[in-house]
């Protein structure tokens, strides 16, 4: 099983034995299905907001279960989606308003954490991306030019040289990169796992080993009894498609990870990160790293197989040729790294709405919350997400309850097997992009036939 695999269970010093389950029928006056952020985060703020409420979360494993035990652990700005694509949709106050909250939200993160006591390894080196390729490299271009335009502030992504990208990290076939001081990096489980011990010594109660099967206003229904509560919150991110009702909200793409052993400080004094940045290239289909506190390299990257129907399987965690591709990826960008020991393999489901779009909403009337469809960009937004859903709750109105994912809806996904061609041929349409972009250095066509495919 994954979970156990990750090198962040190796690493977090933690006591993995569930709490107990559900004890039968009780009630609540929030009922919050998910331990993971979303769920924690919101049970958290709610806490400031309102000690009296009584706040019941159910989570089918354990705490951390999910992909917030198993991430990248890049707490960043990104959001789904991109702020050319809210501006679009929601115009150019809503997209800067959206970009200040989720560079906020990182802040936010490493403040909790200090100010309770949970030992993440916080450090907030930013991301360095490369390009590696003319496409990638006109690529960073653009979106460097498109952050000018949108907050006029030249901080916030800038083009480096190749001669400034190799100050931070020295990859290979580097003509320049993109620089943003807005990412930090966590160890993902010792947060998830931190913030349940926390909510639960704040009043929370988490019943474990508890799966939900039908989230309805009022009332959750488990395997172990029946919540009944004014606000229900449904925050199951790439599980989602497991509870009745919401089989088409979003579907889970499996995002698959490695880490090296330890490197020696040799290797370090080649590859560069030394306050420890993220890292990526440009490339359509994600690739994302970190240098862990104890000097490993962390790498992960999308472009598993959709499963049909939108299972999710822990076999599913585990896909040899992509785990072997993602470390020929990167012995290809730091070839030292080829010295070196992989140790750990793992995965896990992120949650994508059909337009890409994350959201957070309260139907007061149904009594219903919701949040999540990150993306796979979710360890910061998550936090946002769980204090605006506080505040929704509690009944406030603040400048985060006027941002413009609060209330949006996404249309749920087409019907199988549409919806298993429309997401592999998606899939498809972004390796083959930047397969002929590493061999024309051209911007390559079909990643704009899927842009429309998602709606942008
Ligand atoms: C490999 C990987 C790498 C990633 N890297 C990054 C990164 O570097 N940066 C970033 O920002 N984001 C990253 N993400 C995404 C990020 O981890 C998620 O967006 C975020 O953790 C979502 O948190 P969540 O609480 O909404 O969902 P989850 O953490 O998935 O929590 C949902 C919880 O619901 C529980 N559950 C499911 N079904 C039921 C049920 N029926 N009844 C009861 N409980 C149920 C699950 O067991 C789980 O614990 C990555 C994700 C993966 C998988």
């Amino acid at each position: 099983m994954a979970f156990e695999d990750s090198l962040w269970h190796h690493t977090a010093d933690e006591d993995f034995t569930p709490r107990p389950p559900l004890p039968g029928d009780i009630e609540a006056d929030v009922a919050i299905v998910g331990a993971g952020y979303t769920g924690l985060w919101t049970a958290y703020y709610l806490h400031k907001l309102k000690p009296q409420l009584r706040v019941a979360i159910v989570e089918r494993e354990i705490a951390g279960y999910g992909a917030s035990g198993r991430n990248g652990g890049w707490c960043s700005a990104l959001f789904p989606p991109a702020s050319t694509g809210i501006a679009r949709r929601h115009g150019t106050d809503a997209a800067v308003a959206m970009r200040r909250a989720m560079h906020g939200a990182i802040e936010e993160v490493g403040r909790v954490a200090e100010a309770e006591g949970i030992d993440v390894h916080f450090a907030r080196g930013g991301t360095i991306s490369f390009a590696r390729n003319e496409a990638q490299l006109i690529r960073g271009r653009e979106l460097v030019e498109d952050e000018r335009k949108l907050t006029g502030d030249v901080e916030q992504l800038r083009l480096l040289s190749r001669d400034e990208a190799e100050q931070v990290a020295r990859a290979t076939r580097v003509l320049g990169a993109t620089y943003t001081p807005n990412c930090a990096v966590v160890h993902p489980l010792r947060l998830v796992r931190g913030l349940a011990r926390r909510v639960e010594s704040l009043g929370v109660s988490i019943f474990e080993q508890t799966t939900a099967g039908a989230v309805k206003p009022g009332s959750v229904l488990t395997d172990q009894g029946r919540v009944r509560a004014g606000t229900v919150v449904r925050a199951a991110e790439g599980y989602t498609a497991s509870l009745r009702g919401h089989r088409r909200r979003f579907v889970p793409l499996y995002s698959l990870m490695i880490a090296t052993e330890p490197l020696p400080p040799e290797a370090w004094a080649e590859i560069g990160l030394s306050r420890r940045e993220t890292f990526a290239d440009l490339r359509h289909m994600r690739i994302y790293g970190q240098r862990t506190a104890d000097d490993r390299l962390a790498f992960g990257g999308r472009g598993a197989p959709y499963h049909f129907r939108s299972r999710t399987r822990p076999e599913f965690d585990r896909d040899a040729r992509v785990h072997a591709a993602l470390r020929e990826v990167l012995v290809d960008l730091f070839p030292i790294v080829g010295d070196y020991e992989v140790t750990h393999r793992w995965g896990g489901a992120i949650g994508v709405p059909r337009d890409w779009h994350a959201s957070v909403g309260l139907d007061r009337g149904r009594g219903f919350a919701w949040a999540g469809g990150y993306v796979g960009d979710g360890v910061a937004t998550s936090n946002l997400a769980g204090r605006t859903l506080a505040q929704l709750i509690a009944g406030e109105q603040s400048e985060l309850t006027r941002l413009p994912w609060v209330g949006h809806r996404s249309r749920g996904w087409e019907p199988e097997p549409l919806r298993w061609l429309g997401v592999n041929g998606g899939r498809f349409l972004l390796t083959r992009a930047d397969r002929s972009e590493a061999r024309s250095g051209k911007p390559a066509r079909s990643a704009r036939a899927f842009a429309r495919f998602i709606g942008y």
